[in-house]
């Protein structure tokens, strides 16, 4: 795992080093798929997915609020199909809850594209140069790949969101109390993460 000054200095430094390739993202099943676009995006930009990176995020009522999401990886770059992503996200959460979730998946694909995390088959993980791992042998927050998905998610969410709030403060202030305040922040604070399933890489589950 990088230390974390040093993925906090790429973080904070992130809105002037923007790359111009751009990732090719589809938002389904949600009301606003440009607000998510928007999110995904920037998320993308930040972590620097080239133009070879597919993208599709899904909506599903059979993901758990407290699952939040899972990320889906397939390598196809031999067939000219690139580096396909799937994410898929709790319907049931709040909009705070899915744009965390969001970017704590979108290290995950980050992780795989970079190949730092491979899955070796059904069951087992591989992370950088270590051998393959049984992933259920291991606790959540002991698995490097989480731990980096934890910090590294929550920097670029809070980076989306403050930025947002200094272009949009009146639409951003509005969705708010839209959303009923108090539920938001509780819904940030509840993305459990012994309970995120983030690394079911190329088979789907
Ligand atoms: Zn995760």
């Amino acid at each position: 795992m990088r230390p974390f000054f040093i993925i906090g200095a790429i973080v904070s430094s992130l809105a002037y080093h923007f790359s111009s390739a751009q990732a090719i993202i589809v938002v389904k099943n949600d009301h606003n798929p440009d607000e998510i676009k928007r999110w995904a995006e920037y998320y993308a930009r930040a972590l620097d997915f080239d133009t070879d990176v597919y993208i599709l995020i899904s909506f599903s009522h059979r993901v758990s609020r407290n699952l939040g999401g899972f990320t889906r990886y397939r390598d196809v770059r031999a067939e000219g199909a690139g580096h396909q992503i799937n994410i898929t996200l709790s319907r049931k959460a709040g909009r705070a809850s899915q744009m965390h979730t969001l970017a704590h998946e979108m290290v995950h694909a980050q992780q795989f594209i970079e190949g730092r995390l491979v899955q070796c088959d059904l069951t087992h993980y591989r992370w950088k140069e270590q051998a393959c791992k049984k992933v259920k042998s291991m606790a959540y927050l002991d698995r490097p790949w989480e731990k980096e998905a934890i910090k590294n998610g929550a920097l670029l969410y809070k980076k989306y969101r403050d930025e947002a709030t200094l272009r949009e403060p009146t639409e951003i202030a509005h969705k708010e109390s839209a959303e009923g305040g108090s539920r938001t922040r509780t819904s940030i604070t509840s993305h459990a993460p012994e309970t995120c399933a983030s690394t079911n890489s190329a088979t789907p589950a």
